[in-house]
């Protein structure tokens, strides 16, 4: 029923006009392929047993080799602004939306395969994504949801020997790279950008017909006859991208490409390339090679967020009647409203805080500042604070393994913090006990840092599949201490050579 291109074999950079999808089937990798990790979390949610790992059906299924015979794989056609510019037509170029699914529980999923083969979106690329994209987009996501957070899931990883180019070199050769294919899970894949280039090209009836879709399936408190409902839609997205963005800065992560084509309508965290967590505080980490200008580093992402929906609101308004498009502004100041809002929740529950006081928001200044000066690292930092009671930290008595907070005990402004820092406790009533166990929900002790990722990488490359699963394993339970994620130091500081790693928008 959607707007849609016609089939055709040509895959040259088209434009296609008037289309929301193209029907096309995926490519599969040439010669073997293996089922490199599932997620049984996010196979639980499309009512799969974590049994289907050894089925050779699913193995085709997740890597697009066998279809489904009710599936119409099809890609989407969006546009975007990438680092601040319009992009014009861009839309799925590696990757096949294969349908939906709604599970026993009544909740609609539609799956998606990432690097899946050519498409009329494809412009220059090969259709294909490597291994090294697609173990971090595998995991990532699944860490995030862990975490608690708005975000895309991942199924399974599917590794094949057909091989790629890209930015790596070996002995000044273009290194060819071996691909996979990811099987991804959202409620929905549309973003701001499929919204966008139908209101470039004015396009407005499928426009139209697309924003009733989405707020139909996916908006279900708003009426798809209220007259008001572009406006109550467009109050959701920035309230749930406020939330969505104040989440990722809770625990240090950064996109990475936060162009307008990479954010949800659903407000969920999509399209995980050249993202990072935060290893040491430092507001200015930018982990995408790509980005010179920093455009999209830590410290900017709320501001860009703000700027996105912005974007999505000029595409908006090509459907609203004259006095309903000054109502547009009202919403998109409820953004800083929301996003400090759940911000300020975030971090004063990382210090152990049952309600949240305006005067925390100095508290934290100051200690993320301290973080700053001092080069502690982020994620370590919160979770010893969390496992020190309150006598050890103001007496500095550290043992060994507090080796982040051993960077920021003697500031100068330390005293004054915990003096502060224990008022506020005093003042919740709380016992040092509950304060750690509340804590204990929210600060993580492991994050999927670069190095960790890249050692997980280097041994998918060698088709050894154990440390996959290992670091998911990890990652699905990231508040609790693990045996096993301590014997290989997941919660350390980065090992030396891991300091020269770059990740890039090309993978
Ligand atoms: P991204 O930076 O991952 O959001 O990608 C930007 C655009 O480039 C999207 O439209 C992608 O579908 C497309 N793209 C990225 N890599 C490839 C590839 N290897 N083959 C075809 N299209 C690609
Ligand atoms: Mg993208
Ligand atoms: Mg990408």
């Amino acid at each position: 029923t959607f707007p849609l291109d016609s089939i055709s074999e040509n895959y040259d950079r088209r434009n296609v006009p008037n289309a929301v999808f193209s029907v096309v089937e995926p490519t599969p990798l040439k010669g073997q392929t293996v089922l490199a990790g599932i997620s049984s979390a996010a196979l639980d949610l499309i009512d799969l047993l974590p049994s289907v790992a050894t089925s050779s059906i699913f193995r085709d299924f997740a890597s697009g080799a066998w279809r489904h015979p009710s599936s119409t794989p099809v890609a989407h056609r969006y546009g975007g602004y990438q680092f601040g510019w319009w992009a014009q037509q861009l839309g799925d170029g590696r990757a096949h939306l294969l349908g939906h699914y709604t599970n026993r529980r009544g909740k609609w999923w539609e799956l998606q395969l990432k690097g899946s083969g050519k498409t009329p979106y494809s412009r220059y690329g090969d259709g294909r994504a490597v291994i090294r994209s697609s173990v971090r987009e595998f995991l990532a996501a699944e860490a995030m949801d862990a975490l608690g957070f708005r975000t895309s899931r991942s199924a399974s990883l599917v590794v094949g020997d057909e091989l790629a180019k890209r930015d790596q070199f070996y002995n000044g050769n273009l290194k060819m790279e071996k691909t996979a294919v990811v099987l991804r899970l959202a409620p929905t894949w549309f973003r701001f950008g499929s919204l966008e280039i139908l209101a470039k090209r004015q396009e407005v009836e499928s426009l139209k017909f697309l924003v009733d879709h989405i707020i139909n399936k996916h908006f279900p408190t708003i009426s798809v006859t209220d007259p008001d409902r572009y406006l109550s839609m467009f109050s959701t997205v920035v309230e749930e991208t406020a939330e969505m963005i104040a989440q990722w800065q809770s625990v240090g992560f950064t996109h990475g490409v936060m162009n307008t084509d990479n954010m949800s309508i659903v407000s969920v965290t999509i399209d995980y390339g050249p993202y990072g967590f935060l290893d040491t505080y430092d507001p200015d980490f930018v982990p995408n090679s790509s980005d010179e200008d920093g455009m999209y580093s830590y410290k900017n992402q709320p501001g860009v967020g703000f700027n996105n929906l912005q974007r999505l609101g000029n595409a908006l308004d090509q459907l609203l009647t004259p006095d309903q498009t000054p109502q547009m502004k009202t919403i998109l100041d409820g953004y800083d409203t929301k996003f400090r809002q759940v911000y300020l929740t975030l971090f004063s529950k990382k210090l152990g805080f049952k309600n949240f006081k305006q005067e925390d928001e100095q508290l934290i200044k100051n200690l993320l500042n301290m973080m700053k000066i001092n080069e502690a690292d982020f994620t370590m930092t919160f979770w010893e604070l969390g496992n020190i009671t309150l006598q050890e930290l103001e007496a500095k008595k550290l043992s060994r393994k507090f080796w982040a907070l051993d960077k920021i005990v003697n500031d100068d402004k330390f005293p004054q913090f915990v003096e502060k820092y224990k008022s506020r406790l005093q003042e919740e009533e709380l016992s040092d006990d509950s304060r750690r166990g509340i804590m204990a929900t929210v600060n993580p002790r492991y994050v999927l840092r670069n190095w960790i990722a890249q050692q997980v990488i280097e041994k998918v490359e060698q088709s050894s599949f154990h440390d996959l699963d290992l670091v998911l394993r990890i990652l699905r339970n990231p508040f609790h201490s693990q045996d096993e994620a301590e014997k290989k130091g997941y919660a350390n500081a980065p090992p030396c050579w891991s300091q020269k790693l770059r990740v890039s928008c090309s993978s």
